[in-house]
C-alpha cells in the first residue's frame, strides 16, 4: 500500500530542524511551535543541521527510495511519521519538447500536473498539512487562485483537518468546485487574492484558524523545495543552465534556490547554479517591474488581469526573496502577454501533444521571447515548469459534426 510504504519509509527519521529564521533580518525562532510571519512581518524559513543531514543519508539511498517528494524526508521538517499525509505522489517526469521548439534546442518540461490534485501546490500543501497536524492546528484557512485551495482541501481532508478557503469570484469554476468537493468550505469573494488574504488574516483572532497563505507560514516552501531536490536527482546531481518559473507568490522559485544551497552545503552538487527566470504576465508583473527598476521590494500591481490565474498575484510577501534569488543566480524577470501565452499553449498541444496549463505555457512563451532577445542561448539546457495539468483550464471550442444518418463523404478525411 502506497500510504503504508510512505509511512514506513519515513518512520526512521526525526526532523533535523535546528530552528527557524526571519528571511529579512535573520532573527531566530524556535522549532516545534506555530509561526506565522516574523515580528517584522516577513516570511520565516526553516533551518536544518546540515552536517547531521550529510551524515544521515546518501544520494544512493535517496535514489533507491520509491515515490515522490516524501522520500526527501531528511530535508523536511516533519518529526512524527504518523503526521505524513500522502495521496500517492510521484516523481514528476522531465519531458523534452520536440516539435514546438527549433531544432537543436534543449527545452525540457518538468510536468507537475502529474501530482495529486493536478498541480505542484500538492508539494507545499502536503507539508503545511503535515506540520499543522504536528503542531495541533485543526482549522486551516487560505486565499487562493484555485490550485492551492484544491491541494489544501484534499490533503487536509485526508489528514482529518477542517479548511476554509477564499477565492476571487472569477477563479476558474472547476477549481472552486474541486475545492468544495474535496472537503473544504469555499467562498467566492468579489475581489483579488490580496482581498481574500485580508479576510484570512483578520479571521485569525476571532476564529483561531491557521493562515496557510503563501509564505505566511514556514512549511509550504519546504514542500516546494523538493522540486529542486527532485530536479537535481533526475539530472544526476547536476542542474540545468536556466529555469523558467511562472511566478505568483514565488514559493517554488525561492524553495528551489534554498534546495540548491542545502545540496551544495552537504556536498551533493557543486557551485554551478541555473539562472533563475521569474516569468509573469504583462497583465500582472510586479516582480518584473521591480527587477527592471533595480529595487528590493515590488509595488502593488493595480488592475491585474491574465488568463494564467495562478500567476495573478499583485503583491507577494516574499518579493525580496524572489528578487534576491533571481539576481544572485544571474537570471532575470520577464513578462509575456496572454496572446503569446495561449499561442504557446496551442503550439505545444498541437505539435507535441503536450497540454500545458496557461502558467506553464507562459514559461514557453517567455523562453521564446528570451531566445529572440538574446537573453538565453540556443545551446542552453532549459527547464520549464508546467505547474498544473492543462485539463483544469478552459479549452478552445470545437464544432465539427457528422450526420451518421446520411451517406458519409469520405473525401473530407483525406
Ligand atoms: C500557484 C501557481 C503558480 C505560482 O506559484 P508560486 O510558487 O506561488 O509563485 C503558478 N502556476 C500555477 C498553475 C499555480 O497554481
Amino acid at each position: 500500500m502506497e500510504f503504508e510504504a510512505t509511512k514506513s519509509l519515513y518512520a526512521k527519521s526525526n526532523s533535523l530542524v535546528t530552528h527557524l529564521e526571519c528571511a529579512m533580518n535573520g532573527d531566530h525562532y524556535a522549532a516545534g511551535v506555530s509561526h506565522g510571519l516574523s515580528k517584522i512581518g516577513k516570511p520565516i524559513i526553516v533551518k536544518y543541521d546540515l552536517e547531521e543531514l550529510a551524515k544521515s543519508v546518501t544520494k544512493e539511498e535517496i535514489e533507491n527510495r520509491e515515490g515522490g517528494f516524501w522520500k526527501y524526508r531528511e530535508f523536511l521538517p516533519v518529526n512524527k511519521p504518523e503526521n505524513v499525509v500522502s495521496l500517492g505522489e510521484v516523481m514528476t517526469p522531465l519531458i523534452p519538447l520536440n516539435h514546438c521548439v527549433p531544432e537543436g534546442c534543449n527545452v525540457i518540461v518538468k510536468d507537475e500536473g502529474r501530482l495529486p490534485t493536478g498541480s505542484f501546490k500538492a508539494r507545499g500543501l502536503a507539508l503545511a498539512v503535515a506540520m499543522a497536524k504536528e503542531l495541533d492546528q485543526n482549522h486551516l484557512a487560505m486565499p487562493t487562485n484555485g490550485n492551492a485551495g484544491a491541494a489544501l482541501a484534499a490533503y487536509a481532508s485526508y489528514g482529518g483537518l477542517k479548511t476554509t478557503v477564499f477565492c476571487p469570484d472569477d477563479t476558474p469554476e472547476v477549481n472552486i468546485r474541486e475545492i468544495e468537493l474535496q472537503g473544504a468550505t469555499v467562498y467566492k469573494v468579489n475581489g483579488l487574492i490580496t482581498d481574500c488574504g485580508k479576510i484570512v488574516g483578520e479571521g485569525k483572532e476571532p476564529i483561531g484558524w491557521t493562515d496557510i497563505s503563501t509564505l505566511k507560514e514556514p512549511y509550504r516552501i519546504e514542500g516546494k523545495k523538493t522540486m529542486g531536490l527532485e530536479l537535481a536527482e533526475q539530472m544526476g546531481w547536476t542542474l540545468p543552465d536556466v529555469i523558467f518559473y511562472p511566478t505568483g507568490g514565488g514559493t517554488g522559485l525561492i524553495g528551489m534556490w534554498k534546495a540548491f544551497a542545502e545540496l551544495e552545503a552537504i556536498g551533493w552538487i557543486d557551485s554551478k547554479r541555473p539562472r533563475m527566470v521569474a516569468v509573469q504576465s504583462t497583465g500582472c508583473a510586479p516582480i518584473v517591474k521591480a527587477f527592471n527598476d533595480g529595487v528590493e521590494h515590488a509595488e502593488f500591481w493595480e488592475n491585474s488581469h491574465t488568463g494564467a490565474s495562478g500567476i495573478r498575484v499583485p503583491a507577494a510577501v516574499g518579493d525580496f526573496m524572489i528578487l534576491r534569488a533571481v539576481r544572485e543566480s544571474g537570471g532575470f524577470a520577464i513578462a509575456v502577454d496572454d496572446e503569446h501565452i495561449f499561442k504557446a499553449r496551442d503550439e505545444a498541444a498541437q505539435k507535441d501533444g503536450f497540454l500545458l496549463c496557461p502558467e506553464g505555457a507562459a514559461t514557453l512563451a517567455a523562453w521564446q521571447k528570451s531566445l529572440e532577445q538574446g537573453l538565453v542561448k540556443k545551446s542552453d539546457t532549459v527547464i520549464l515548469f508546467n505547474c498544473a495539468t492543462g485539463l483544469k483550464y478552459p479549452m478552445p471550442h470545437t464544432d465539427r459534426n457528422l450526420d451518421c444518418t446520411k451517406p458519409i463523404d469520405y473525401d473530407q478525411f483525406k
